[in-house]
C-alpha cells in the first residue's frame, strides 16, 4: 500500500559509516559531463574519484542521441578540448559519421552507445581517475558551507567519500540538493519538460524513406529541412512528418500525445534511434519515475506499430532494445551566482567569466501541449563561471543538466555537448582550486582557469 502522505516515521538508530575514500576532486556522476570534469580534474594533477550508480559510465550519451550543437552557426566546431577527444576517439572507432549541419539543431552527430562507453572508460583510466561504479550517492555531510563528504551506497553497503573539493554532476542536481543548497524546478508553474524513453529499430529501409520525404514532403517532410537534404544525405534527424501522424491519430492507431515524428539515424546501416514516448512527471520523486517508465516501455510498442504501418521504409523494422532507462530533460535546477537566462543566450551575450561556449538554440519540449517550440539565436552564447558555482556552498560545482539557469535557459544549453564543455570547465576549477590551496571555489582566478581550459583545447 502507498501512503498518500507520510505521516509516521521510523528513527533509525545512529551509525558509525566507514570512510572508505578520500580525495582532492569527488564527482557525483559519471554522465555527459561529469566524465569530462574528472578527466579535466585528474589530467591537472588532483586525486579524482568518480561516482557513478549504473554498471558504466556515459550517462545520456549512450541513449542513443546524436550530439546537437556541437559546431556553431558557421559550421565551426564550438565544442572543442576534452568533449572534442572523446567524439574523435568514437569517430576513429566507427562509432560516429561525424558532424552534419542542419538548421533546425546547427548539427549533429549520431553516437554508437557501446564505442561510446568504451571510449570514455578508456580514457578515464588514461587520465588516473578512480572509477566507483555500481555506488548511488544517497547522501552528504557538511559542516560551515563545505561539503566534507558524500554519503554512497552499494554493495559494500554505507560509506562515505571525503573530499576537498566536490562536483555534482548527476543531472539531477542530488548532490547539491543533499548539500542544502537552493534549486529550482519546472516552469512557473511548475511544470517540467516532458522524458522520453528512447528506442532503436534496425530493418530499416531507409533509401525508401529518404524517397518518400523528397516525393512527398507536405506528408513526410521534417521541420525546416529541405527536401533535397534527404536526398544527398544517409545520416539525418526526421522532425515533423505531421500528416502521416495526424492520420494515425484519426484512424484510431496513434494516441500519444505527441504530434512529430523523432527518429535519428544511427551509424549502422537500417538502424534508427526513435524519440516519440513522452510523458510528464517529476523525476525526482520514485513513484512519479516508476510510473512513467512502466507507461513508457508500453508505449514503446504504440510508437513501432504506427512507423510500421505509416512511415514508407518502416514495413519490416523491429525493435532492437530500448535504453537503459528513461530520459529526463529536465528536473532540478541548482541555484548559482548567476543564473542564465534565455535573453543571455538570444542576443549571445558575452562574459568576461566564460567558460564555455554553445550554439545550441532554445528547444522547449511544451510541458502542457504535445509540441516543441525552438527559438535560434543568430550566433553562439557564452556560459559563465558563475552558473557552476552553487549559492551558500564553498567547495561545491555544478555541471551538466542543473546548472545555474532559468526553465527556458535550461532548454538550451541542457545539451550534450554542452554539458560536455561545462563538465571540462568544472573539473578544470576544482583542480586549480586544489593546486592554489584556496578556501573557496569563488577564489579562482578565472584568467587562470581560462588559460587552463586553452591549453587543453577548449574553445572559449
Ligand atoms: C529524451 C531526450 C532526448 C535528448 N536529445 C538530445 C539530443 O538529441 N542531443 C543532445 O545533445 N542532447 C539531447 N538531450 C539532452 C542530453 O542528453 C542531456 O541533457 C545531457 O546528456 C545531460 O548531461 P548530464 O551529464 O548533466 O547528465 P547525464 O548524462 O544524465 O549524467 C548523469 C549521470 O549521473 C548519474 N547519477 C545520477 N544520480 C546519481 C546518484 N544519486 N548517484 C550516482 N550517480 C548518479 C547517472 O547515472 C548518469 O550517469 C536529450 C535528453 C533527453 C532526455
Amino acid at each position: 500500500m502507498t501512503k498518500e502522505q507520510v505521516q509516521e516515521w521510523i528513527t533509525e538508530p545512529a551509525r558509525q559509516t566507514p570512510v572508505r575514500y578520500e580525495y582532492d576532486v569527488v564527482v557525483a556522476g559519471g554522465g555527459t559531463a561529469g566524465v569530462c570534469a574528472a578527466i579535466a580534474s585528474a589530467r591537472l594533477g588532483a586525486e579524482t574519484i568518480l561516482v557513478e550508480r549504473y554498471a558504466f559510465c556515459g550517462g545520456n550519451a549512450t541513449l542513443y542521441l546524436p550530439l546537437l550543437g556541437f559546431l556553431d552557426q558557421q559550421g565551426n566546431e564550438v565544442i572543442k578540448g576534452i568533449g572534442k577527444e572523446i567524439v574523435d576517439r568514437v569517430i576513429e572507432l566507427g562509432g560516429c559519421v561525424g558532424h552534419g549541419r542542419d538548421p533546425l539543431h546547427v548539427s549533429y552527430a549520431p553516437i554508437d552507445p557501446e564505442i561510446y562507453k568504451r571510449v570514455v572508460i578508456e580514457m578515464l583510466e588514461e587520465a588516473g581517475v578512480h572509477v566507483l561504479l555500481h555506488s548511488l550517492v544517497v547522501g552528504a555531510r557538511t559542516d560551515g558551507g563545505r561539503v566534507t563528504h558524500l554519503l554512497i551506497e552499494n554493495k559494500s553497503g554505507r560509506s562515505a567519500v571525503a573530499g576537498k573539493w566536490f562536483i555534482d554532476a548527476t543531472g539531477d542536481g542530488d548532490l547539491a540538493v543533499f548539500a542544502g543548497a537552493p534549486w529550482e524546478k519546472g516552469n512557473a508553474h511548475g511544470k517540467m519538460q516532458p522524458a522520453t524513453l528512447m528506442f532503436r529499430m534496425g530493418g530499416v529501409d531507409l533509401k525508401e524513406t529518404r524517397l518518400a520525404i523528397a516525393a512527398q514532403p507536405e506528408r513526410y517532410g521534417s521541420d525546416l529541412m529541405p527536401p533535397e537534404h534527404f536526398v544527398k544525405n544517409s545520416s539525418f534527424i526526421v522532425v515533423g512528418m505531421r500528416q502521416a501522424l495526424e492520420d494515425a491519430k484519426r484512424e484510431g492507431r496513434f494516441s500519444l500525445h505527441n504530434n512529430r515524428v523523432i527518429f535519428i539515424t544511427q551509424p549502422r546501416e537500417g538502424e534508427v534511434a526513435v524519440n516519440m514516448t513522452r510523458v510528464l512527471m517529476d523525476a525526482t520523486d520514485a513513484d512519479d519515475l516508476s510510473r512513467a517508465e512502466m507507461q513508457s516501455r508500453k508505449d514503446v510498442w504504440e510508437v513501432e506499430r504506427f512507423l510500421r504501418e505509416y512511415i514508407p521504409g518502416f514495413q519490416n523494422a523491429y525493435v532492437i532494445d530500448t535504453a537503459h532507462r528513461l530520459g529526463i530533460r529536465e528536473t532540478r535546477r541548482i541555484m548559482g551566482e548567476y543564473v542564465l537566462t534565455a535573453d543571455d543566450i538570444m542576443q549571445s551575450r558575452r562574459f568576461e567569466d566564460c567558460i564555455a561556449v554553445a550554439s545550441y538554440p532554445i528547444d522547449l519540449h511544451d510541458p502542457s501541449g504535445p509540441d516543441c517550440t525552438l527559438q535560434h539565436p543568430q550566433d553562439t552564447y557564452d556560459i559563465p563561471y558563475r552558473c557552476l558555482i552553487v549559492r551558500e556552498m564553498k567547495n561545491l560545482l555544478v555541471v551538466g543538466r542543473c546548472i545555474s539557469a532559468t526553465h527556458e535557459a535550461l532548454a538550451a544549453v541542457r545539451v550534450m555537448p554542452t554539458g560536455m564543455a561545462l563538465g571540462h570547465a568544472g573539473g578544470a576549477a576544482a583542480a586549480i582550486a586544489e593546486k592554489r590551496g584556496l578556501g573557496d571555489v569563488r577564489e579562482v582566478d578565472v584568467a587562470e582557469l581560462r588559460n587552463t581550459l586553452l591549453a587543453q583545447g577548449a574553445r572559449l
